[in-house]
């Protein structure tokens, strides 16, 4: 019985990296670094990294900071002309500029 107990902490402590980054955007990768290279030392201190490394910001959303149709100048709300060209700022009709409404 103690031995079960044994292989399967030895069989957790490997796939520590895989079980630590499993809701990473790459885990597959993580999992396929670890499961592979892992019993080489080095490539389970990578995965191990890697698992630990923050996943890159997403992107921002176009809707999220709109932008020129012109020059793609981000713009604020509020704002009725471009910074960066001038060009007069079309709001969407019937939806007021975002950050307007309390
Ligand atoms: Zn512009």
């Amino acid at each position: 019985m103690f031995h079960l107990i044994a292989f399967a902490v030895c069989l957790s402590l490997y796939f520590l990296p895989s079980i630590l980054g499993r809701n990473k955007r790459n885990f597959a990768a993580i999992f396929i670094l670890n499961l592979l290279l892992g019993w080489t030392v080095i490539g389970w201190i990578i995965a191990l990294v890697w698992a630990l490394t923050v996943d890159a910001a997403p992107l921002p959303r176009a809707s999220v900071q709109p932008s020129c149709s012109v020059c793609r100048t981000p713009i604020r709300a509020g704002q009725n002309f471009c910074p960066g060209c001038g060009n007069p700022i079309a709001w969407p009709h019937g939806a007021a500029a975002p950050g307007t409404q309390v």
